[in-house]
């Protein structure tokens, strides 16, 4: 069973192998990263220069791979949902979204570790995970970097043996 990263933009190559490695060791899942060349045009609203996460996520889970349990595409352009302004990611039973746009930071390791957060999140939204009270654990909500900044990018004990249990009862 694989975890697919997808990325049809030109995010950077380092980032997405770096995100393949985070997931892997966070999610205990083998994980597999391409290019799609599908058109997410229609995804794409012009004026607000984002991209809305329904219309993405909607593409992603036409898209089929061997063994393929989630999906999850990186963005490094900015996007949105319904009634929100933006969103870091967006996730919808199989299929999620994670935009790097408003994650930046010139410290590279920095801007990385915020990636692995809202991903590790997103991804552990389609797990069936709720958010969290644990100021530490990745599932504590997050509105802006600072609160992205003030957690880590794992999950507390309740969240983990969750996450376990919906693990063990994946099937393709
Ligand atoms: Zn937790």
């Amino acid at each position: 069973m694989y975890i697919y990263i997808v990325s049809f933009e030109n995010t950077e190559k380092r980032l997405l192998f770096a995100v393949a490695k985070n997931v892997k060791e966070t999610f205990d899942l083998d994980v597999r990263v391409s290019w799609v060349a599908g058109s997410f045009k229609y995804a794409y609203d012009s004026q607000r220069k984002q991209y809305m996460a329904e219309k993405v996520v909607e593409y992603l889970s036409t898209l089929n791979y061997p063994g393929l349990v989630r999906m999850l595409a990186i963005l490094s352009s900015d996007l949105y949902a319904k009634d929100l302004e933006f969103v870091f990611g967006f996730g919808v039973k199989r299929d999620a979204v994670v935009s790097t746009f408003r994650l930046w930071a010139t410290e590279e390791r920095l801007f990385f570790e915020r990636v692995f957060k809202v991903v590790n999140l997103t991804l552990g939204k389609t797990f069936g995970l709720d958010y969290c009270k644990d100021h530490k654990c990745v599932m504590n909500p997050h509105f802006s970097l600072t609160d992205i900044d003030a957690k880590t990018k794992n999950f507390c004990d309740y969240c983990k043996t969750k996450l376990k249990t919906a693990l063990s009862q994946l099937t393709l």
